[in-house]
């Protein structure tokens, strides 16, 4: 595991992770993005982190659905336990059948808060299914959600997808092993996928695909500023510090077959031009610079002026509940499938 810079953002982590044990369901998503995306001075476009702002006024997700008669009618049963007591009035249950939109399904059934809980919903899932394109009448979005400190907070959500032929689940756990919490499917593994070759030593969650906006040219990771930024593999430094208004503090790294690897947003670099790194080495820290605002690392991947996925070229991984918390897990889910059914069987 690579070292810090500076001990700091460490003690900052684990008063994150004490505060995050503590109370499990508190989650802190921040609402989504409306984005700007900006030009550096080579002309590569990049996106800045819109992640955590809350919405005044309302996002915009676009997320249209294809017409009915394209759309085969869903016979996917929800998993829902019943008959779990579990009374917490802390979490509100939006249960709706997916009309128009994403959005504006979200946006008429919580006129205040809708656009906010898209956004954070349509994170837990984009990586299975493209919500702008791929929802078809019939689907059903079921969510347990309050307004934390932070803003809109998920516990648990669920989407039947006709397109998928299932339901996608997500719950919110915290492995003790983690740093953060993450979501997991009800078997226990992680909806969310990693890089095999990581440019960060842990961060939260991905913000941002490259897929969910063509204008934005990397992956946006959210962590908190002092996480250890790192090579994904061996190669040169090629420069840094460019274009700082809109990067902040940033480091390019060439790998050996001419590929370019930027890291934005940095509170920190440790590397210098011409500077042979090898993959895992330390390049500087995340943070909050230039034109981003809320903690985060872009990470992007250039060769020529192709933008390249990240997802494509490192490949990922699933992750899971260890064998040793499946019991704990499995316990949260029911109380949580108990929410999520309690609500539905009021209607
Ligand atoms: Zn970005």
């Amino acid at each position: 595991m690579p070292k810090l810079p500076s001990g700091r953002p460490w003690l900052l982590a684990g008063l994150l992770t004490t505060s995050l044990s503590l109370n499990l369901y508190m989650v802190t998503h921040r609402p989504p993005p409306a984005r700007p995306v900006l030009v550096v001075p080579d002309g590569e476009p990049v996106g800045v982190n819109e992640a955590v702002s809350p919405p005044s006024g309302g996002v915009s997700i676009p997320v249209e659905v294809v017409p009915a008669s394209m759309s085969p009618t869903p016979d996917v049963a929800l998993p829902i336990e019943r008959g779990v007591a579990v009374n917490n009035p802390d979490w509100n249950i939006l249960d709706e059948e997916v009309s128009h939109s994403l959005a504006r399904t979200f946006a008429k059934a919580e006129p205040k808060n809708g656009a906010a809980l898209s956004a954070v919903y349509s994170r837990l899932f984009h990586w299975d299914i493209d919500l702008r394109r791929d929802l078809r009448k019939g689907d059903r979005v079921v969510v347990a959600w309050k307004v934390g400190d932070h803003g809109v907070e998920i516990a648990a959500a669920l989407l039947t997808s006709g397109k998928l032929g299932r339901t996608l689940s997500a719950y919110r756990f915290k492995r003790g092993s983690d740093a953060f919490p993450s979501f997991w499917e009800r078997d226990g593994s992680e909806i969310a996928r990693r890089l095999k070759e990581s440019p960060l030593a842990d961060y939260e969650m991905v913000t941002s695909l490259l897929k969910d906006r063509p204008s934005h040219a990397g992956m946006d990771f959210k962590t908190p500023e002092g996480t250890a930024i790192i090579a994904t593999r061996a190669g040169t430094i090629t420069r840094t510090n460019w274009n700082t208004r809109a990067n902040g503090n940033c480091v390019e790294l060439k790998f050996s077959d001419g590929t370019l690897a930027k890291y934005l947003h940095l509170s920190k670099t440790g590397v210098k031009p011409g500077q042979r790194v090898s993959a895992g080495g330390v390049l500087g820290a995340s943070g909050n610079t230039g034109r981003s605002t809320a903690p985060h690392l872009h990470y992007q991947l250039n060769k020529g002026r192709r933008v390249l996925d990240p997802v494509t070229i490192h490949g990922t991984v699933k992750r899971s509940i260890h064998t040793g918390e499946r019991d704990a897990f499995r316990s949260d889910v029911a109380r949580l499938d108990a929410l999520l059914g309690n609500a539905l069987a009021r209607r």
